[in-house]
């Protein structure tokens, strides 16, 4: 029996999308940037890691011109290269130097505002902790913008390991993308360590990434199946995964609407909705589309933030018209 005649029915199944979802201005920004690079340049732009983590606009911008490395090495002398909306390490800007590479900078000002707090801190002498996830390409840009001492943890269990030079001076920042509720339990622990410590609560965790959360945690009450859109390797979308499997909810991160399984919906009367940062609308369109193959559906928008964050480009491209046929990509189709 295939797939689709196991779950298929007329069942009416509700489909309740959160409010805000998809694109933030950061990932709107970094895209926007690549097209207007392509537009000013032309072909070839090197792109120095996924722009954002989504296949499906990498692949976008790739089609139109775009080559993405993992390392400076890998581009050309002198060609046209953006940093991803993750940030690089100084390390990367200097490579990026010595081979007299052509920068664009679509770091997302949120995260620059990170680094910035973690060099005052350590201008002033202060170990800094970050609380993130090693590896992570955002978490090796922070760690490598912040000359002196950073120690990188993200479990309240990983403060006790901590070995600083002075209880007295220690510092902590966040990457952007964590759980605000996961976040908080670990500054809990570093403050029952350090009474003195300083730092900015869960204000470095961005607009975009509490937003999301908190439009999940209002709809988690109301679904018995969460599907988010997002890419495995995005953190902001992992997160809003977690929150769903918190609530007991069953909770599927896809990438996109092949990934959906039909037998998710078993015994399903409400689906909530939702898409990381990174992910445009039109994947979560085709993700109702597809829903749509097994069930009469009826779609209902939360109420939550209306998002209205611009961020501004970088200078070299403010004067750069951006391509019609570009912008039509990320048109949203109804399903
Ligand atoms: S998720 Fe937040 S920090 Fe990351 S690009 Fe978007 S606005 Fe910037």
């Amino acid at each position: 029996m295939s797939d689709r005649a196991q779950a298929s029915n007329n069942e009416e199944i509700k489909v309740v999308l959160a409010q805000p979802r998809g694109f933030c201005a950061g990932v709107e920004r970094a895209i926007d940037i690549v097209e207007r690079a392509l537009e000013k340049y032309g072909a070839p732009v090197y792109v120095r890691h996924e722009i954002v983590h989504n296949k499906f606009v990498v692949d976008t911008l790739r089609e139109r011109g775009a080559i993405f490395v993992e390392e400076i090495d890998e581009i050309p002398t002198g060609a046209v290269t953006v940093f991803s909306a993750h940030g690089v390490a100084k390390k990367v800007e200097n490579g990026a130097l010595v081979r007299e590479l052509d920068v664009i900078d679509a770091t997302c000002p949120l995260v620059t505002k990170v680094h910035k707090e973690g060099r005052r801190y350590a201008e002033k002498g202060y170990d800094i902790v970050l609380i993130g996830h090693i590896g992570h390409p955002e978490v090796e840009g922070t760690l490598g913008q912040i000359p002196g001492t950073v120690h990188v943890i993200s479990e309240p269990e990983d403060v006790a390991g901590l070995s600083v030079a002075d209880d007295e001076r220690v510092a902590f920042v966040t990457q952007t993308t964590l759980s605000v509720n996961d976040t908080k339990d670990v500054i809990a622990a570093l403050k029952k360590r350090f009474p003195s410590i300083i730092g900015p609560d869960t204000r470095d965790i961005c607009y975009a990434t509490q937003n999301r959360q908190t439009a999940v945690i209002a709809m988690a009450k109301q679904v018995d199946l969460l599907l988010v859109v997002g890419a495995h390797n995005s953190s902001n979308s992992n997160r809003l995964r977690e929150i769903g499997e918190n609530f007991g909810i069953p909770s599927y991160l896809i990438e996109d609407a092949s990934m959906f399984d039909p037998a998710w919906l078993q015994g399903v009367k409400t689906v909530g909705l939702t898409a990381g940062a990174s992910a445009p609308e039109t994947l979560v369109q085709e993700t109702i589309a597809r829903v749509r193959n097994y069930r009469t559906v009826t779609v209902e928008t939360l109420d939550g933030v209306q998002e209205n964050i611009h961020f501004k480009l970088p200078k070299e491209l403010s004067d750069v018209e951006r391509p019609k046929d570009a912008m039509e990509a990320w048109a949203v189709t109804t399903a």
